[in-house]
C-alpha cells in the first residue's frame, strides 16, 4: 500500500500500470486504486490525488465507520481476558502489588498494577499503551534488520494507529506500520516490513513488486497467507 499525506492526513492509495490512456481511480477495500499509463508519473497522481482531496478524503472516512461497526464486538478486558502477542494467546492479570506492567514470558502473563475494582476501559489502556511500547521497538528492530540485511534505506519509521492498513510507504521512504501488528507472529510481522520496503523500489503491486518482496524475505508466503485471513483490527 502507498500513502499520501494530505492537510496532516494519511490516505492508502495502490497503483496499477495499464495500456489505458487516461487515470482511473475508484475507491475500494480501504483505498484509492489507481490506474495509470506508464508515462504517468507518481508524483503526477499525487497531484492529481490531492486535486481531488474531498473526494478522498469523503471516501476513506465513510470506509472508516462502515469498517467501525463490523468489527465492534471484540476484545473483552478483564481479571483472566486472553490477549493475542507476537502470535500467541497471553492472559491478562490484575495484581495491584505489582510495580509496573510485567510481562511473564514462560506462562504468557501480562501483569497490569490494577485493582481487581479497575474498569473495562482502565485495563484496555493499560494494556494498550504496554502493547504500542513493545510495538515501537519490535517493528523498529525488524524494519532496520531488514532494511540493512536486503541494502534497502528508508527515510523515516514510524508507528501507525491507522484503522484500515496495516503498512504503509510514501515516495520519500517514510514507513509506517501498525501498532497492532504485535498480535502477530514474527513470520507475519517481517512480511509486512517487507512489502513496505519493496514499495521503496516498485510503487505498483506488479509481479516486479513480488520479486522484490522475495528478494527481500524469501519465505514470505506464508506470513502473507496469514495476514491474509485476519480481520483488520482484532485487538481493541
Ligand atoms: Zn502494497
Amino acid at each position: 500500500m502507498l500513502s499520501i499525506e494530505i492537510n496532516g492526513e494519511v490516505f492508502g492509495w495502490s497503483l496499477t500500470r495499464s495500456k489505458r490512456r487516461t487515470v482511473g481511480m475508484v475507491f475500494d477495500a480501504g483505498a484509492i486504486r489507481v490506474r495509470a499509463p506508464r508515462w504517468v508519473s507518481v508524483s503526477e497522481i499525487e497531484s492529481i490525488l490531492r486535486s481531488k482531496h474531498r473526494w478522498v478524503r469523503a471516501r476513506h472516512l465513510e470506509w472508516r465507520d462502515q469498517e467501525q461497526r463490523r468489527l465492534e464486538p471484540a476484545q473483552q478486558w478483564h481479571d483472566g481476558a486472553t490477549l493475542p502477542f507476537l502470535g500467541q494467546t497471553c492472559s491478562i492479570r490484575l495484581l495491584a502489588g505489582v510495580e509496573r506492567v510485567t510481562w511473564v514470558a514462560d506462562r504468557a502473563e501480562l501483569l497490569l498494577p490494577l485493582s481487581g475494582a479497575a474498569s473495562a476501559e482502565q485495563i484496555r489502556d493499560m494494556a494498550h499503551s504496554w502493547l504500542q511500547q513493545q510495538a515501537k521497538g519490535i517493528l523498529q528492530e525488524r524494519l532496520e534488520t531488514l532494511a540493512e540485511q536486503s541494502g534497502r534505506a528508508f527515510s523515516r519509521f514510524s508507528l501507525s494507529h491507522a484503522k484500515t492498513r496495516w503498512g504503509s510507504c510514501t515516495v520519500d521512504g517514510h514507513i509506517r506500520l501498525n501498532w497492532r501488528l504485535i498480535q502477530f507472529s514474527l513470520c507475519v510481522i517481517d512480511y509486512v516490513v517487507a512489502h513496505e520496503l519493496a514499495h521503496l523500489r516498485t510503487m505498483d503491486h506488479s509481479p516486479g513488486f513480488w520479486a522484490e518482496v522475495g528478494s527481500i524475505l524469501p519465505n514470505f508466503e506464508e506470513g502473507k497467507a496469514l495476514i491474509r485471513r485476519a480481520p483488520l483490527e482484532p485487538i481493541r
